[in-house]
């Protein structure tokens, strides 16, 4: 299959949606990541986007609207807190669960009795769900345990001859998934922190809690609340470190590792303190920064090939959470203290 390059033109933007209603899978760009989009409500389409990525079938996706009146059809009962979140993060990257209806395809919810909905606000990504003229199911439009996509270059590199089409619509601003919130437990739970902090929704909420799935290792044989987080994901090719501890410290440790295999990501002005390739991290404390980078790191240290990366250990706070939390599971939980 030939992969077309679409931009954000109002024409191409058309032709998106068109080959979306058709049942054909489009990338699309949002404020987060690259997203995988099929029609949500067409389940043969959806099977495609696991095909596409390799991705496991019990792994269910998110349902992209471009208005709040699409969630009635989408669930089966909108219970009266979902106004005060779409109020306040809606557009945005915050993605709620809720009970499924009926019109939900099998494949979308991967046999559970919830589906995961979200509004985007990125501009591109509205035009594209209202050209298609229906709800668009997408995940991040990777390969299934790679670094999620944060450029169309990202996607290509990924789905070129595997998907109909891509519209770039520029770097994401984001640069990690959305939060994931379900409101289907007694307290709203956060399944997955995003760039809507646990902050951000207790100030809304009143009371949030966040699975112990967000910063811990998933127990042999436990059941995932949500079933993305059981994955060992977001992974390049190389074996991904954190090192936690001083600049000095980090220093020390991998500038005693081959350059020519190594990369260091590091954060603004500790450049220089290393020997091998670096890729910036963003400032220290910002969490925005890193999210926006870690990503793109990830898949630029694998361009470079080597085969070692370590990573300063970022801060878990706020936005942060985020960042903690993707990259764990890239170094598969592996951290190494340092002075
Ligand atoms: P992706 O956007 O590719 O990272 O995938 C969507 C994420 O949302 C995955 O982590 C899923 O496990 C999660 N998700 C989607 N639907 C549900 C649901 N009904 N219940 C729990 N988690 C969900
Ligand atoms: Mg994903």
């Amino acid at each position: 299959m030939h992969t077309l390059k679409l931009t954000n033109s109002k024409q191409d933007i058309q032709t998106a949606g068109k080959l979306l209603k058709d049942g054909e899978l489009v990338a699309i760009p949002t404020e987060t990541v690259y997203g995988l989009a099929a029609d949500a409500l067409n389940g043969e389409a959806v099977a495609n986007i696991f095909k596409a990525k390799g991705r496991p079938m019990d792994n269910p996706l998110i349902v992209h609207i471009a208005d709040l009146s699409q969630v009635d059809d989408l669930v089966a009962f909108v219970p009266p807190v979902l106004e005060d979140l779409a109020k306040a993060f809606w557009p945005g990257p915050l993605t709620v669960i809720l009970e499924k209806s009926e019109l939900i395809p099998d494949e979308v919810s991967a046999g559970l009795d919830t589906v995961a909905i979200r509004m985007p606000s990125h501009p591109v990504a509205r035009a594209i769900i209202k050209a298609a003229g229906t709800p668009l199911a997408a995940p991040s439009a990777n390969t299934s345990g790679m670094p999620s996509p944060t450029t169309a270059a990202h996607v290509m590199h990924d789905m070129d001859g595997r998907i109909a089409a891509v519209v770039d619509g520029g770097p994401c601003e984001v640069g990690v998934e959305s939060t994931v919130l379900t409101l289907c437990t007694r307290v709203p739970r956060i399944l997955r922190p995003g760039r809507v902090t646990p902050e951000d929704l207790f100030d809304v909420l009143g009371d949030v809690e966040v699975d112990d799935a967000v910063l811990g290792q998933l127990a042999q044989g436990a059941v995932a609340a949500s079933p993305g987080m059981k994955y060992k994901h977001y992974s390049p090719k190389a074996e991904v470190y954190i090192v936690d501890g001083s600049a000095e410290g980090f220093a020390k440790l991998v500038n005693e590792k081959d350059p020519a295999t190594t990369a260091a990501l590091v954060f603004d002005g500790e450049e220089s303190l290393v020997e091998c390739r670096t890729l910036p991290f963003g400032a220290e404390d910002d969490s925005l920064g890193q999210a926006e980078h870690l990503f793109d790191d990830l898949r630029k240290a694998d361009e470079l090939g080597v085969t070692d990366i370590f990573v300063r250990c970022p801060s878990a706070e706020g936005v942060g959470l985020a960042v903690m939390n993707r990259l764990l599971r890239a170094a598969e939980f592996r951290i190494i203290e340092v002075d």
